[in-house]
């Protein structure tokens, strides 16, 4: 397998992840890594498209940041998404940001409908989750579909430096380093959303974290918060 050829099999992998935890619903959603300064690999369309819980590494195509084929015969069979600009201003705001996802967690959309603001609510419960949610959750207000530069931009500026964006009545922009911390990132913010809207729907009241447990709420770095989170996505994943 060429250096290439393994990325393709990561984001595939990432957009099967993101559909088996219930992020993306159907055939809507797409996740993408930058390749180089003019290229990066995305998830495509095609006649045989079975879906996003379903993506295959050929699904998975090389393209310029203007959307033309990166390679003799990338887009022979394939469409690139209208959304395209979600990923390329995103990438080209931010050189940290190689890998995007973006998808439609309908428990985040509802929770922002919802008037609820994405607070840490819980501590060790999911600590990559409640530190996300410290530094605060920003919220892109349209609706609209991201199908230009200009609006791809006013996403961007909506972002406002922080690795993730609730778009309004649409889904979530996640980047990060790699397409693993893309995805967790998403899985993290869904999962606050969710229990943000259960201690809603139980009747209680939204309230942050002592400010004095920060201090024991320590980042257990990489080998534990992401490699061993995405290996048990992965062995998660239903048998294709
Ligand atoms: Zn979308």
């Amino acid at each position: 397998m060429t250096a290439l050829d393994e990325q393709r099999a990561l984001v595939a992998e990432g957009c099967r992840v993101a559909a088996a935890r219930g992020l993306v619903d159907g055939i809507l959603g797409h996740l993408s890594l930058r390749v180089d300064d003019e290229r990066l690999l995305i998830r495509c369309r095609s006649d045989t498209d079975a879906g996003v819980a379903h993506t295959r590494p050929g699904d998975i195509r090389l393209i310029t940041f203007a959307g033309g084929a990166g390679a003799a015969g990338e887009l022979d069979g394939y469409r690139v998404p209208n959304e395209l600009p979600i990923h390329v201003e995103t990438m080209l705001a931010d050189a940290r940001h190689r890998a995007v996802a973006h998808l439609h967690p309908p428990a985040v959309v509802a929770a922002d409908l919802a008037g609820i603001a994405i607070r840490p609510i819980y501590g060790a419960f999911d600590i990559p989750g409640a530190r996300l949610a410290r530094a605060g959750v920003p919220v892109y207000e349209r609706a609209v579909l991201i199908r230009t530069p200009a609006l791809g931009k006013e996403m961007v500026a909506a972002m406002r430096d922080r690795p993730v964006v609730i778009l309004r009545g649409h889904g979530i922009t996640s980047a990060a380093a790699t397409v693993q911390q893309a995805v967790l990132q998403a899985i993290s913010l869904d999962a606050l959303a969710r229990m943000s809207l259960r201690v809603r729907a139980a009747g209680g009241t939204l309230r942050e974290i002592d400010d004095a447990d920060w201090d024991d709420l320590p980042d257990l770095g990489p080998a534990f918060t992401a490699e061993a989170a995405w290996r048990h996505e992965v062995a998660r994943l239903p048998a294709e």
